[in-house]
């Protein structure tokens, strides 16, 4: 995220909680619950040089143990029931709005989760779900965007070739880390998926970087997550097999990336997931056909990243559900606060439809 954009997304929400008007719209917004995103959770960057504080691109993914232990005890506060996501599933589906709660999820199966997450879930009894990217979870797969940043954090200059095109990048102080991070990561994030990691992985050969190892040290393996699965507070749900962009492939690939990440679960850990959530999850990495297939592959539900609260309604998506970030750059309790009333989704909602009455671009 820009630092404009982070400023000002920081300043509108502190905004809305000083002059109390999230609470007083949030009266009229009927919610559900809350499905909470996290990918990684760990004290604040152990693995950066001092030197590099300035460079960090996937801060925003990584939020610290004691700000999840602050989150947690807000929402008991406030009186909300953390639960998991089979028992958020069976209110919704018996329209049982009653009491509002909220569900703890963690995309990809990072190390961190069972390291620093899972003891302060233990320690409140909270239910979470690590969604399990089948690939990583074998460690032969591409954690690309951590690829990237690691790649970047050893070097003061990138040299590649990719397609008889050579590319020399300075990347010296953290500025020009950032820079070259930014370039990079919306040329891989544009590319066709699988010409993405084709990419990548002749970038890695070229600067003797190796990606098994990479994702082996970042993700939990089989192992791991069938000792983690043990644990009645742990649901296990499938993320793909490759984590690609579900829409940008053919409907036979895309079909076969969710079922094979499910098959592999099945396989390695003696159960079928019944949760599923898609990777990137947001309009351009998947849509209506991407829920519709996920709906015929008899899951129960599926998550994205479209932001949101969960409506108390009747004509809900199961396949389509919005969530709430915890994001690393916003790791505050008034923001948390905020985002509670569900009056920043709904502002946002209005500027979209407007945007799109407007035929503009969103
Ligand atoms: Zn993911």
């Amino acid at each position: 995220m820009g630092e404009h954009r982070r400023k000002f997304l920081a300043a509108g929400l502190a905004t809305l909680h000083r002059t109390g008007l999230d609470r007083l719209i949030g009266r009229w917004i009927d919610t559900a619950g809350y499905i909470f995103m996290l990918h990684r959770v760990q004290p604040e960057c152990p693995d950066r040089p001092a030197n590099q504080w300035g460079f960090s691109p996937n801060r925003f993914l990584s939020i610290t143990p004691d700000f999840l232990e602050q989150v947690i005890v807000t929402l008991k506060n406030q009186d909300i029931d953390c639960i998991s996501l089979d028992d958020a599933c069976e209110r919704l589906k018996k329209k049982d709005f009653r009491r509002r709660f909220a569900c703890f999820t963690l995309d990809d199966g990072y190390r961190d989760n069972r390291d620093w997450a899972y003891p302060v879930f233990a320690r409140h009894n909270v239910p979470f779900t690590i969604y399990v990217c089948s690939s990583f979870a074998g460690q032969r797969g591409q954690v690309w965007w951590m690829a990237l940043e690691h790649m970047i954090l050893g070097r003061s200059q990138l040299e590649f070739s990719w397609r008889g095109e050579t590319r020399l990048l300075d990347c010296r102080t953290p500025q020009q880390k950032q820079l070259v991070f930014e370039q990079l990561f919306n040329w891989l994030r544009n590319m066709a998926p699988q010409e993405q990691r084709s990419c990548l992985a002749a970038i890695a050969d070229q600067l003797s970087f190796d990606l098994p190892e990479h994702c082996a040290r970042l993700m939990l393996d089989w192992q791991s997550l069938g000792e983690l699965a043990n644990d009645p507070l742990v649901t296990l749900g499938g993320h793909t097999k490759s984590h690609f962009a579900l829409a940008r492939l053919p409907e036979a690939q895309a079909r076969q990336e969710i079922a094979q990440g499910l098959a592999e679960m099945h396989m390695h850990l003696g159960q079928r997931p019944q949760h599923f959530c898609f990777p990137y999850g947001d309009r351009r990495s998947a849509g209506s056909r991407d829920f519709e297939l996920v709906r015929t592959l008899g899951l129960t539900s599926a998550v994205t990243t479209r932001k949101g609260a969960i409506p108390a309604r009747e004509d809900l998506n199961f396949y389509a559900l919005p969530r709430i970030s915890l994001n690393g750059e916003f790791q505050s309790i008034t923001y948390l606060e905020t985002l509670l009333t569900g009056t920043p989704f709904a502002l946002l909602n209005i500027i979209k439809s407007k945007e799109h009455i407007n035929g503009r671009k969103i």
